[in-house]
């Protein structure tokens, strides 16, 4: 049996058959990621109790357990009860959090073993991984080039089969862009279909978390997991939580093709391979029309100024006196409580967070408020109901995910700019809270994963996850 190409669904039958035991699966992949992690720096710690835990999936009942014995990575933004958990920071590097987040916890009823948390940008600030305290991830296809980012870590892992399902968060494309890199699928539901609490705040508005995997149908059966109210977050929805992983491809699905995001500018290899999945739609029946969204070419300025306001004001938080990194004062005592403050934060954060902060704590001021952070707010209404008119219409939406695959590691970190606009084609799916997935689609000239984003209206994941299923890419053993 060759555990490395079983998906994460076979795993779990197999072992609630007892025909194989988490603790064989657990030990392989823990090996499996030592022996590949110097290399990809993909993960940054592995955890200490997965073989217990492993020990006691095969030891308890395991009949109802949906991911019985299947290994998982988590961002590191997931707090992990005993494990820990640093957004890829210095403030956080020795953070344990005294409990998990529900992701977490849910994961872990279902029968996962958490294997260990993956590498990221810092507080999931970044396009590229390359913000981590603790260096880029390197995508598996080409070591010396970016994973993309921010759930860099997490797509490398699972492109590299560390693990046959990692978990990531999506603020503004971090899974999207990241699994579109790495030649992975992965998406994010709707916004509040997954419970936000412990999972470290950048921008609470956006923040979703969602599953990556080389299968669509192990991202399936890990939502219908993950999904559902939590009395811990107030923006969680109740709403039905369907059996994704029965989702059938819907017969004359009407696809609409977001005509903007099919420009120029784009990588020719990208479109050629977008326009082909778009015919293998056609001819599993599906019509495709052109569609225009408006207002989608301020729709990274407005994502970058409501996610930096609200970073800007969840990071207060780390003052260096309760928990998380404090500046080493015992040759030069801190002046006052700003200096205790403004020292630790300071030596804390790097720059892309300490840039974001200041430029977020600018457009919430008073006098600047309603020119930025209110006009930003009024966009991103529009955006939504331009979506959702287009919804009237089509069942999903089709686009790029980016413009371009993979670049080398150091090439854009001079210029921020160019960093965010790399999010040309996700933001405006945050700002609309709608969910979305990037479907492997094949390899640029280069040997570059290519990626499709597909965007469906509220609650329609079932769409996404049908649909992507029809779209074989290269990689994907469906
Ligand atoms: N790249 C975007 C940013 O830097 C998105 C990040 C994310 O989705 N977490 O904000």
């Amino acid at each position: 049996m060759n555990i490395d190409n079983m998906s994460a669904i076979e795993i779990a039958e197999k072992v609630r058959a007892g025909k194989l035991l988490a603790v064989d699966v657990t030990e392989h992949y823990l090996k499996r990621c030592q022996r590949l992690n110097n290399r990809l720096n993909a993960i940054i710690s592995l955890s200490e109790q997965a073989m217990i835990e492993a020990e006691k999936i095969d030891n308890g009942k395991k009949e109802n357990l949906a991911l019985a014995g299947v290994p998982v990575l988590l961002k590191d933004m997931f707090c992990t009860q005993n494990l820990k958990t640093t957004a890829a920071s210095k403030i956080l590097k020795e953070f344990v959090p005294p409990y998990s987040s529900t992701v977490t916890e849910k994961l872990q009823s279902a029968g996962a073993i958490v294997l260990g948390k993956c590498n990221q940008d810092e507080f999931a600030m970044g396009s590229s991984n390359e913000t981590s305290f603790f260096g880029p991830a390197k995508n598996p296809w080409n070591l010396e080039y970016v994973t993309g980012g921010s759930s860099g870590g997490s797509a490398a892992a699972v492109a590299a089969r560390l693990a046959p399902l990692s978990i990531g968060t999506d603020t503004g494309g971090s899974i999207r862009q990241p699994a579109s890199f790495c030649g992975v699928f992965g998406i994010k539901p709707t916004y509040g279909r997954i419970s936000r609490y412990g999972i470290i705040a950048f921008a609470s508005s956006f923040d979703q978390a969602g599953p990556l995997s080389l299968r669509v149908k192990d991202s399936s059966l890990c939502l219908e997991v993950l999904c559902g109210k939590d009395e811990k977050d107030s923006t969680s929805i109740s709403q039905p939580v369907p059996r994704f992983s029965n989702a059938q491809f819907k017969n004359n699905l009407k696809v609409g093709r977001i005509k903007s995001f099919f420009n120029n500018q784009v990588n020719k290899s990208i479109l050629n391979k977008a326009n082909e999945a778009m015919d293998l739609l056609k001819s599993n029946g599906a019509q495709i029309v052109d569609i225009d969204i408006d207002h989608l070419e301020v729709a990274v300025d407005t994502y970058y100024l409501i996610a930096m306001s609200e970073a800007s004001s969840n990071l207060s938080r780390y003052d260096g006196v309760r928990y998380g990194y404090r500046a080493d004062f015992s040759r030069n005592q801190p002046k006052n409580l700003e200096d205790f403050y403004s020292r630790t934060r300071s030596e804390g954060f790097g720059e892309e967070v300490k840039r974001r902060i200041a430029l977020g704590t600018y457009s919430l001021s008073s006098g600047y408020y309603e020119a930025y952070y209110l006009q930003a707010a009024k966009v991103r209404r529009l955006i939504r109901n331009s979506f959702l008119r287009a919804f009237e219409n089509v069942d999903v939406l089709v686009s790029p995910v980016t413009t371009d695959t993979a670049f080398r590691i150091g090439e854009k970190t001079e210029n921020p700019l160019e960093m965010y606009y790399n999010d040309s084609f996700t933001t405006c799916v945050n700002l609309a809270g709608l969910p979305a997935a990037s479907v492997p689609i094949g390899f640029d000239n280069k040997g570059l994963p290519m990626g499709l984003q597909l965007i469906a209206n509220d609650f329609q994941e079932e769409v996404i996850l049908s649909t992507a299923q029809k779209n074989r890419g290269p990689l994907q053993v469906l």
